[in-house]
């Protein structure tokens, strides 16, 4: 390998230098989505920051094995089936299949491997039976919960005392545990919900199981790199160590990377506060390259507040830079492929390594007589095609006294909590060609950008 590459392990809470398990070879994890309702822009990101880094090992030199798993089987698919009267495996294949959709239209590359927890029962009721064999976990009414006070390195991620634990997280209290932070590998089947035989009963899987399962299935009971976004450090991330540490007396992943997740004009995108803004939604309004550049000028880490502003000031920049790049005649740029390959290899730096292309490409140092240096950049980033499409915004004639009254109706409703009647009046605004912008209580609207 060229490259040497730093990477921040959130295990260790430092940057540690990469030194994969088998020379050459990655072995990476990462937590996917739970399909109960369309994907959002948190999703996004995660799947861009994750994207980006695959696609810089391989280019590097790396024989990169990518797993990412679908969480088909969980309380709240069940819960959206009972609501919509459906059946949680009719719900979970929608969803699962407009992922997959929005991944390819984000022009993220596939993962080596997507398995569902429906399809891996029997290795996590294997798995379950080793941990109960070992000593680490114990049944209770049809239950099976992980003992947390047998592992005496619970916490070691999250690096949180147990006072902090209980209070940092809702737990599920439940007179069948010994301990409150004890949690379910097994569930015990309900009426109406989906289950299978197990030595315990018939029942389902606890959360947390299915990727211990599912990652040693596909990489092995230890693995160079597991991600995820922030938000599963506790106690998603912390149970799969526990789960498959206890197993193999080895570390689990040696790398653990972990996304920051995104605000919408400055407020946590949440189903309360009713901003979330789906994938799909996103895609109508904006060019995949921008909502990708946008992401990827942030570091991965860091929090990113997502606003109709910021992406009209990337999509201003990037429409003079195109011109730029056009206009020059430059030659060859070695050291631009050394400089953002550097920071690259720092931790995934996208956003030095975009500072990088835009200051490159702002004095004249990239043109398409060099496009080779500027292809490989734009493989790495997933943002071939980039230059064609940024593109000015369609004219449309817009009757702007009747999308004033959509908007005031639509405030109406959201303050009643109506999202049904607000979502609907959405629409209807998109099919006159317009998009409505949520700053809190007010709403602003601009031409939609096909
Ligand atoms: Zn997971």
């Amino acid at each position: 390998m060229n490259n040497e590459i730093h990477i921040y392990n959130s295990l260790k809470n430092q940057i540690e230098l990469f030194k994969p398990i088998k020379e050459g070879e990655i072995g990476i994890y990462v937590c996917g989505p739970t399909v109960y309702s369309s994907s959002h822009m948190g999703h996004a990101r995660s799947a861009i920051v994750f994207d980006v880094i695959v696609r810089f090992l391989r280019q590097v030199g790396y024989k990169v094995n990518y797993v990412r798993n679908f969480t088909d089987i969980d309380d709240k698919i069940i819960d959206q089936a009972n609501k919509l009267n459906s059946t949680s495996t009719e719900i979970a294949n929608k969803y699962k299949a407009e992922y997959i959709q929005d991944m390819k239209n984000l022009g993220c590359i596939s993962p080596d491997h997507q398995p569902c927890v429906s399809e891996n029962i029997n290795e996590i009721i294997e798995l379950i039976s080793v941990i109960i064999d070992k000593g680490h976990a114990y049944s209770a009414n049809g239950d099976v919960y992980f003992d947390i006070e047998k592992f005496s390195d619970y916490g070691k991620l999250s690096n949180q005392s147990t006072e902090a634990m209980l209070s940092n997280t809702r737990i599920e209290l439940n007179p069948n545990k010994k301990n409150d932070l004890d949690f379910a590998l097994w569930k015990n089947a309900k009426p109406g919900e989906p289950s299978w035989e197990s030595p315990w009963g018939k029942g389902r899987p606890g959360w947390h199981i299915e990727c211990s399962a599912m990652s040693c299935k596909y990489l092995g009971e230890q693995f160079d790199i597991h991600g995820g976004g922030r938000d599963l450090i506790f106690p998603h991330h912390e149970n799969e160590i526990a789960q498959s540490e206890c197993i193999s007396n080895k570390n689990f992943a040696n790398y653990w990377i972990h996304n920051g997740l995104i605000n919408i004009n400055k407020e946590k995108m949440s189903k309360s506060i009713g901003n979330i803004v789906n994938i799909k939604d996103a895609l109508e309004r904006w060019n995949k390259n921008l909502i990708r550049i946008f992401f990827l000028s942030h570091h991965y880490r860091t929090p990113v507040d997502l606003s109709e502003e910021k992406l009209i000031e990337v999509e201003k920049s990037l429409k003079k830079l195109s011109k730029k790049i056009t206009q020059s005649k430059a030659d060859k740029s070695d050291d631009f492929e050394k400089a953002w390959k550097k920071c690259m290899s720092d931790d995934f730096n996208t956003a030095k390594a975009f500072g990088i292309f835009f200051k490159y490409a702002n004095e004249g140092k990239l043109s398409l007589n060099n496009s080779k240096n500027l292809e490989e950049f734009e493989n790495v980033m997933g943002i071939s095609g980039w230059r064609d499409i940024i593109s000015e915004n369609k004219n449309i004639e817009i009757n702007q006294i009747e999308i004033e009254s959509i908007i005031s109706e639509r405030n109406i409703a959201r303050e009643r909590k109506d999202w049904a009647k607000a979502d609907e009046l959405r629409s209807k605004a998109e099919e006159m060609g317009v998009t409505l912008i949520d700053h809190g209580k007010n709403t602003e609207w601009t031409i939609k950008n096909q």
